[in-house]
């Protein structure tokens, strides 16, 4: 079965590499005129740049590993919080969980200062998305994404040492997948790779690998979360989500502004709880969404802590020694 699979892609995913990438190139010639017009056609430029991204990463950065210890690692599904179940909300009243997916990026370290000031903790959706391909770099200019970004357990890179930093001081470390791919689509094998890729990276800086996810996309329906049951994570979402992706320009922040402060003042610190969702890879998410729901935070009254402490799980069972 897995030989099959193996045959297969090495067969499939060039051929169809070379043609999603001559579609991406059309599209980027096509995207000047017509992208401002129209927001259908942006998105489905946006959406084959994903689709050509993730099949190169799966070409060339998944690539042969030994997973050998993973596969045969004893995976308790310890404490209360449910393992394989999707988790929107937070338990524990008059607590606000910040998480932020898709890092660590060039703007990590200054949102880490910021929570440190604030005495705040989050938690932090670590993916890979990694090497530094000459059309991934390409991708990178007309994507405005973060695949360029290189390999997080690269120790010439910042990556690790901000992934170390973070576990450091307090925060949460989870799982965000290797290649930030639709886990919907993926066969069983390859979903589970996902996750022992990112796992062997993770156990090499921290010694450990979370037992928390959330599914890039928010996808991951039955297989997809039978997979994480057996692999041992809690799945996790969220209930305020900032939408600070759609307002990434200086003129657009604001908008992700008045909708987490709105939906921090909309919940009533003696009864309620919030799980927001954020991405530490847009700069103004860190220096300005960021900063203003903190503020919104403290007059609130609610206190900052890790998806983990929200949902009234020990510390000893965000993670599984490797
Ligand atoms: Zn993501």
């Amino acid at each position: 079965m897995e030989t099959t699979n193996t045959v297969q892609l090495t067969l499939e995913m060039p051929y169809l590499k070379a043609a999603l990438a001559l579609l991406v190139v059309v599209l980027a010639v096509l995207a000047t005129e017509l992208a401002d017009r129209r927001p259908v056609f942006t998105a489905i430029i946006q959406r084959t740049i994903l689709i050509y991204a993730v099949v190169d990463l799966k070409c060339t950065s998944l690539g042969d590993h030994d997973y050998t210890k993973l596969i045969k690692l004893k995976r308790y599904l310890l404490g209360k919080t449910p393992y394989g179940v999707p988790i929107f909300d937070c338990q524990a009243t008059g607590t606000i969980a910040l998480t932020y997916d898709d890092g660590p990026y060039e703007y990590t370290i200054q949102l880490l200062d910021i929570l440190k000031a604030a005495g705040a903790k989050a938690t932090f959706f670590i993916t890979h998305v990694t090497h530094n391909t000459q059309s991934i770099k390409l991708l990178n200019v007309i994507g405005g994404s973060n695949l360029a970004k290189g390999p997080i357990d690269d120790e010439t890179l910042p990556w690790a040492n901000i992934i170390r930093r973070m576990y450091r001081e307090g925060h949460q470390i989870a799982a965000h997948t290797w290649t930030h791919p639709d886990l919907q689509f993926l066969s069983e094998s390859d979903r589970r790779n996902e996750m022992y890729r990112l796992e062997l990276a993770l156990s090499s800086l921290l010694g450990v690998i979370p037992t928390y996810m959330r599914p890039p996309y928010s996808s991951c329906e039955d297989a997809c979360l039978a997979t994480m049951k057996a692999l041992g994570y809690r799945v996790i979402y969220y209930n305020l989500d900032t939408d600070d992706f759609d307002h990434t320009l200086p003129d657009q922040i604001h908008d992700s502004i008045v909708i987490a402060t709105q939906g921090i003042e909309a919940v009533d610190v003696r009864r309620g709880s919030i799980l927001s969702i954020a991405h530490d890879i847009h700069p103004l998410t860190v220096s300005n969404l960021t900063v203003a729901m903190l503020e919104s935070i403290r007059r609130n009254g609610f206190k900052t802590v890790t998806v983990g402490e929200c949902l009234g799980d020990a510390e000893s069972h965000w993670y599984r020694k490797v």
